[in-house]
């Protein structure tokens, strides 16, 4: 491939054969020039380039219908192409534009040495393999080192993360690294409960009321405490 078509290539997000490992890649800017990064990744993006986002998106969304042969004149679907980008890009995927969310952490001064659990916070999500809805709940606990964090904050964490194309695997991790980076707690759970609609709405259509995703993350003393993990699983049952 020349140089020039390289190039090309690169500006139309097409991927690269490279000879190595056979394998498919891709350019690491887009083709206005911005990073690309990883569905559940997070670079924030001003308000001015979000909004050329939705309207670059509204005319991809469009040429969709189009492909889906679905009449634009239809009084039911005129908008639904900048609907649909600005679900996207300034709801479902925040969480890849938003800086991270205000937080305070504070000394913990009365040396609380107890479990610190901050239950059923809202995770809504969108999977990355199939862009459909994850709608569940994350509860996290910590036993404090020097720190403290206000409860309050958790659920602002979990839905930072949560507004992006995720795996819940991913999530749980994602989550409990940035606990664990602001705070060095003593021991951190984080378990989430949550519905995959592409396991309900498509493929092996699952019963809504019986599929639940159950995954949870053990640091510190309860990944190595037996005691205490049991403490915690029972005051989060
Ligand atoms: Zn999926």
């Amino acid at each position: 491939m020349r140089i020039s078509e390289q190039q090309d290539a690169a500006a139309s997000g097409e991927a690269e054969k490279l000879p190595h490992n056979g394998e498919l890649r891709f350019p690491p800017v887009n083709s206005l020039g911005y990073p690309v990064f990883d569905t559940n990744g997070n670079m924030p993006v001003p308000d001015e380039e979000r909004l050329q986002m939705v309207q670059l998106a509204e005319v991809k969304f469009a040429e969709l219908f189009d492909i889906l042969r679905i009449d634009r004149n239809d009084p039911n679907a005129t908008n639904t192409p900048r609907r649909l980008a600005k679900m996207w890009v300034m709801e479902l995927y925040k969480g890849r534009f938003d800086p991270p969310p205000a937080l305070t952490v504070f000394p913990n001064r009365k040396k609380v040495d107890e479990l610190v659990i901050s239950k059923n916070n809202t995770v809504m999500s969108v999977c990355s393999h199939h862009w459909q809805t994850i709608s569940g709940t994350c509860t996290v606990g910590y036993l404090p080192g020097d720190k403290v964090i206000g409860l309050s904050k958790i659920s602002r964490i979990v839905d930072w993360f949560s507004r992006r194309g995720q795996i819940q695997e991913e999530l749980g991790e994602q989550i409990a690294d940035y606990i664990e980076e602001l705070i060095q707690p003593k021991a951190l759970g984080v378990v989430i409960k949550s519905r995959h609609y592409c396991m309900i709405a498509r493929g092996v259509t699952e019963d809504e009321d019986k599929s639940v995703m159950i995954t949870s993350v053990m640091r510190g003393g309860l990944g190595t405490d037996f005691n205490l993990r049991n403490e915690f699983l029972k005051l989060i049952s």
